[in-house]
């Protein structure tokens, strides 16, 4: 209930302007977001890196509804990926991007499709130049077929472009036989978006034994999964049947939020699992937050905590 309430609350402009005003929520949105430059974000991922963890990077921001304002945050991934590979950090795709179908385009009323498969194609050829990849988020179910349209078109020319299956949708376990190829990368999630009952599964038990199929169906394929998961059953689950499949450390990726559980993010890096962090950026982070804090009530509850303590 509250976590349907607080994904409601991401589509109001009125609650997102009042929250995004409250200066206080600057200091809970530094939890989760690496700050609202690049060169913030930069600073972070070389952190990170320096401390044997991956990154992929997202330039905050969906929705657009404006072409301009598509066109722009492509080329903000393309001046990222410079810095990025000036800094040396882009090399063996040590820091990638995070691309969000919506955030270039795909939601425009004329032509998104071609928009985003532009923009898309931009954004992984200044990856490929730089020798590191770009993944494209998964947004809300409306959004699945066009996504994996795009995916299928861009993979024939960028066959390490990677995307994202959400265990909470009936479809998925099909979806990833599908993805389940050489060379495919696929991040697979539980999901933070909500769907109605003939699409999405409702309960979290429901989604979670999804998760465990789809990565059994993942780690058994001979694609490159990418687990982005939070969650200690299924990280106990992936580390036993790797070791079942006799999957090499380098053959699949762990993946987890800026800001989440980083003690079990470094103890991952530290036995040789290649562990992978999503960290955002942006100026335009209140769908963002709203998602983290729908998923954890005590994320909520710090927040809340926060707000009182400046009263
Ligand atoms: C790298 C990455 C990329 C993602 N990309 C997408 C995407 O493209 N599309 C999409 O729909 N979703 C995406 N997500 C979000 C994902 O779908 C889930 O909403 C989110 O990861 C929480 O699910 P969980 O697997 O961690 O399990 P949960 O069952 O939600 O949580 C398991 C445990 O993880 C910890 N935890 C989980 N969430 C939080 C939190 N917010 N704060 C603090 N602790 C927490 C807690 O210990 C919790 O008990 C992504 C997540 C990751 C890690």
């Amino acid at each position: 209930m509250l976590r349907q309430a607080l994904l409601a609350l991401s589509a109001s402009t009125k609650t997102r302007d009042l929250i995004m005003a409250t200066p206080v929520t600057r200091d809970v949105v530094a939890r989760f977001v690496a700050g609202e430059t690049a060169e913030e974000a930069m600073a972070v991922t070389g952190r990170l890196v320096a401390d044997g963890r991956l990154v992929t990077i997202d330039f905050l921001g969906e929705d657009t509804t404006d072409p301009d304002q598509a066109a722009r945050v492509a080329d903000e991934y393309i001046s990222l990926i410079g810095q990025l590979a000036a800094a040396g950090l882009a090399g063996h795709g040590r820091a990638e991007v995070s691309v969000k179908p919506t955030a270039v385009g795909l939601g425009l009323a004329e032509h998104g499709d071609k928009t985003a498969l532009e923009h898309i194609g931009r954004i992984a050829t200044a990856a490929r130049n730089a020798g590191t990849t770009v993944t494209l988020d998964m947004e809300d179910h409306a959004r699945v077929d066009a996504t994996l349209r795009l995916v299928g078109e861009l993979r024939a020319d960028f066959p390490d472009l990677g995307c994202v299956i959400q265990s909470y949708l009936h479809r998925s376990p099909a979806d990833c036989r599908d993805l389940a190829v050489a060379g495919s990368r696929v991040r697979l999630c539980k999901g933070a978006y909500q769907a109605p009952a003939d699409v999405g599964l409702a309960s979290r038990a429901e989604v979670d034994l999804n998760y465990a199929r789809c990565m059994r169906i993942l780690l058994d394929g001979p694609g490159y999964p990418m687990l982005a998961t939070h969650d200690p059953r299924m990280i106990r689950i992936a580390g036993v049947k790797a070791g079942t499949t006799g999957r090499e450390a380098g053959s699949f990726e762990y993946q987890m939020l800026y800001g989440i559980r980083p003690a079990e993010q470094a103890r991952l890096a530290a036995v040789g699992a290649q562990m992978r962090v999503y960290l955002p950026y942006g100026t335009d982070w209140y769908g963002y937050l709203v998602r983290r804090l729908a998923e954890r009530p005590s994320n909520l509850a710090f927040f809340l905590r926060a707000l009182g303590s400046r009263r």
